[in-house]
């Protein structure tokens, strides 16, 4: 793995750190509903606390409009939580741009970054006041890590010192343990919405892994490249021309992408919708195809068993409704009983995970969406670039001080 400045290598006493976080977490009627994100930060927190720094949270939550604050996109509820866990009183700071005052050894959680206008658009001037605000930044977040934002990148160009927290760490290092030798066969699992959204990390995979199995309305494509009706269903029209040119690079790979034999389907998108068992053979002009059915679960169980390493995103269903869950549960459940070293990734992923408990027999689960994927597909992500020229830059002046 690349270098980073990692936060054991600084002195932190009597210095500002800012931190950011991911804190974008189910919230409801105000309250956090999980609060595994915010659990997880917790060593972050204490070590820099411990090491004498005060501490500045930065986190996103939501896609609010920016540039201006609404209560909706509040961090509130979160600042609530880490005052529980941390056992002081971590206040929320709505105007925090141009400067906060702080105690020695003080917590404070800035508003969602994203009210401020430019955030997303990586804003250069947004970037330097963030700077301003700290002697060091260590950005915490992988989820993010694929976004160049001015709290995820444009910071780091600014800020003093720039490191990697712990979190990041571990993603990246785990991350690239399992992918840069993998053991063989390697299969993935691709399912979600579309294949639009995935489409690169789709190309990239069929290049790698032994099988390539597609799912949810990224399969339904396939299926029409492979000529089946697929009816009301969920698919690309324009994307099917793409999709049989997978099908063939694939081949020419060695890498088999399998498709269903048998398909759950219903007549409407809702979740009272009565479910049909169905060979692929029969699905009619006004079904819609919404999970895999058993006999091509079983067969995907078994390719599942021969595996050795797993890397899985996207659910093969509509796994949020009852009856079109059983695919991606059983998917669930093989990940979980194979002995392959098997990683996942992605929110919806991760609440299929959470749904099917499983969570304590998948070997790796990520936190990152989006970065999970782009950094599947061998992408740099740029928030870690950023960091990677920080820590050349902060060797380099380590070493000159040393002379
Ligand atoms: P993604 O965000 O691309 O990973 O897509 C996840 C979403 O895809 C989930 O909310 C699933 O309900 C949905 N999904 C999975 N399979 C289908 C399908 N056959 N038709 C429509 N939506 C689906």
């Amino acid at each position: 793995m690349s270098v980073l400045v990692k936060i054991a290598d600084l002195d932190l006493s009597g210095k500002t750190v800012l931190i950011r976080e991911d804190y974008n977490v189910p919230i409801k009627d105000g309250v956090v509903t999980s609060d595994v994100r915010i659990r997880a930060t917790l060593p972050t927190l204490k070590q820099v606390l411990e090491a004498g720094a005060k501490i500045i949270l930065v986190s996103h939550f939501g896609r609010p409009v920016a540039g201006k604050y609404n209560d909706a996109f509040s961090l509130a509820p979160v600042a609530k939580c880490l005052s529980d866990f941390l056992e002081v009183d971590v206040p929320v700071i709505k105007d925090w741009v141009d400067g906060i005052d702080m105690e020695d050894h003080q917590v404070v959680l800035c508003e969602n970054v994203r009210f401020e206008a430019g955030e997303t658009k990586n804003d250069d001037e947004l970037a330097r006041k963030m700077a301003q605000l700290c002697q060091v930044y260590i950005n915490d977040a992988f989820a993010t890590a694929h976004r160049a934002q001015a709290s995820t990148h444009g910071v780091a160009k600014y800020a003093a010192v720039s490191a990697a927290g712990p979190l990041l760490i571990n993603e990246l290092k785990s991350l690239s343990k399992a992918l840069r030798e993998p053991a063989q066969p390697i299969i993935a699992i691709v399912g979600g919405a579309k294949v639009s959204s995935k489409l690169t990390v789709l190309e990239t995979l069929s290049e790698k892994v032994d099988q390539l199995i597609v799912g949810g309305g990224i399969v339904n494509t396939f299926l029409k490249a492979a000529g089946y009706e697929v009816g009301k269903s969920l698919y690309e029209p324009d994307l099917i021309e793409t999709a049989s040119k997978l099908i063939k690079q694939a081949e020419e790979n060695g890498c088999q992408i399998p498709l269903p034999v048998d398909v759950i389907c219903g007549k409407e998108f809702n979740e009272n919708t009565k479910a049909v068992t169905k060979s692929i053979n029969d699905v009619e002009a006004d079904d819609m195809i919404m999970d895999v059915g058993p006999e091509t679960s079983k067969q995907l169980n078994e390719i599942i068993a021969k595996a050795k390493t797993i890397v899985w995103n996207g659910p093969l269903g509509v796994f949020e409704f009852d009856q079109f869950s059983q695919g991606t549960e059983s998917l669930a459940k093989a990940i979980a009983n194979s002995e392959a070293y098997s990683i996942a990734g992605g929110g919806d992923t991760i609440a299929a995970i959470s749904k099917f408990d499983v969570e304590d027999k998948i070997s790796y689960i990520s936190t990152g969406g989006g970065a999970f994927l782009e950094f599947l597909e061998g992408k740099k992500l740029p928030a870690v670039d950023i960091l990677e020229e920080a820590a050349r830059a902060w060797t380099a002046m380590e070493k000159a001080r040393e002379l």
